[in-house]
């Protein structure tokens, strides 16, 4: 059980529909002023947690850009010592991609950063954002023995608390607009809130400062191969100039076709340095390149296995790596370690 204090919430209001309501005379959605969130739901007060808001410029998620995540990153770490924990309300639609990005941009974390939203908007009679807001607050304020019962960067929709670098947005209708389909629950939540402490990280030293990157590379690409894909084509992305990381969305556990123009274009892509990163387009399960002859001929070209990652969380952690300054082998060998809990080892 989570202990009864005063705790204090930094809520940082980016966007997407959780913060729209309709206006009463004209019917259309606009932004909502999260600053007047205790007029409008009073109930918030019940809470025994004192809420500051910082609101930033309102956007779609859909144009969210690692500018953003890196005034998130800043923002936390200026603001870490004031706040118990942080809430960050996000459109849905690119929360997997932002959360991953913050998981890996901060070090040493030891209290939580729970990203949160809604399918349909706050100022809407059935939206399912009250209920969103009113739990991510709550476990981002949740204590036991002095310490955050959940210390990590996470996503909580719809009754579930996902760690955020192994979600997924899957439906674009359904209530349950998130999934972790290789990584269980961090907490369910029904009449109670049941954490689900095995699975829950903590930073290996919890007195650590607190350290955020804010260097992110962007050359990177995502490229999803399917049957009758052109050489021409292959080659002509794998050839774009500044790309330095490539997350290649394989079939089932990482296969490609063997055929030769397939395995040379890959394997001239190493050696100009190319970071190639091999993620299952699955929804669950892992790669692993050793199964099949479709996938060693990956692996033999020097294709690092992406082993159970998801795409939003190999592009971020490729985003991450690469902009670090390390060489190639290290850049490698951490894509195959798990560093904030992104895979299973
Ligand atoms: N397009 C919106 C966004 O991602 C969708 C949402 O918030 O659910 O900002």
């Amino acid at each position: 059980m989570a202990e009864t204090f005063r705790a204090s919430i930094l809520l940082i209001y980016t966007g997407g529909t959780i913060g729209m309501k309709t206006n009463p005379e004209t019917g259309a959605l606009s932004p909502f002023d999260f600053n007047d969130m205790y007029e409008e739901f009073p109930y918030l007060k019940m809470l025994n947690v004192d809420i500051s808001v910082l609101h930033f410029k309102p956007i779609d998620s859909s144009n969210v850009t690692p500018a953003l995540w890196i005034e998130l990153a800043r923002l936390i770490r200026d603001s870490y010592a004031s706040f118990d924990g942080f809430v960050v309300l996000h459109g849905t639609d690119t929360m997997a991609y932002s959360a991953s990005a913050l998981s890996f941009m901060i070090e040493n974390l030891g209290k939580p950063v729970v990203f949160t939203g809604s399918q349909i908007p706050i100022g809407v009679l059935r939206t399912d954002g009250r209920e969103n807001l009113i739990t991510a607050i709550e476990i981002a304020a949740a204590k036991e023995g002095g310490r955050a019962v959940v210390p990590e960067v996470c996503i909580y929709f719809q009754n579930k608390l996902f760690r955020a670098n192994r979600t997924t947005k899957h439906s674009a209708e359904l209530l349950n607009a998130f999934r972790s389909d290789n990584y269980p629950a961090l907490a369910d939540v029904g009449v109670n809130i049941h954490y689900n402490e095995p699975f829950i990280r903590r930073a290996k030293e919890d007195s650590a400062p607190l350290r955020i990157a804010t260097a992110l590379e962007t050359g990177i690409e995502i490229v999803k191969i399917f049957p009758g894909m052109r050489p021409e084509t292959l080659g002509a992305m794998l050839r774009i100039p500044g790309v330095r990381g490539v997350v290649l969305e394989t079939y089932g556990a990482g296969n490609a076709p063997t055929a030769d123009w397939f395995v040379r274009a890959v394997g001239r892509a190493v050696e100009r340095g190319t970071v190639v990163l091999n993620v299952t387009q699955c929804q669950g399960g892992s790669v692993s390149m050793d199964m099949y002859e479709t996938g060693r001929r990956l692996q033999e070209c020097g294709v690092v296995s992406g082993r159970d990652i998801t795409t939003e969380s190999a592009v971020t952690k490729l985003m991450y790596l690469l902009g670090q300054n390390w060489d190639g082998d290290r850049v490698r060998d951490m894509l195959g370690r798990s560093i904030r809990g992104e895979i299973t080892v």
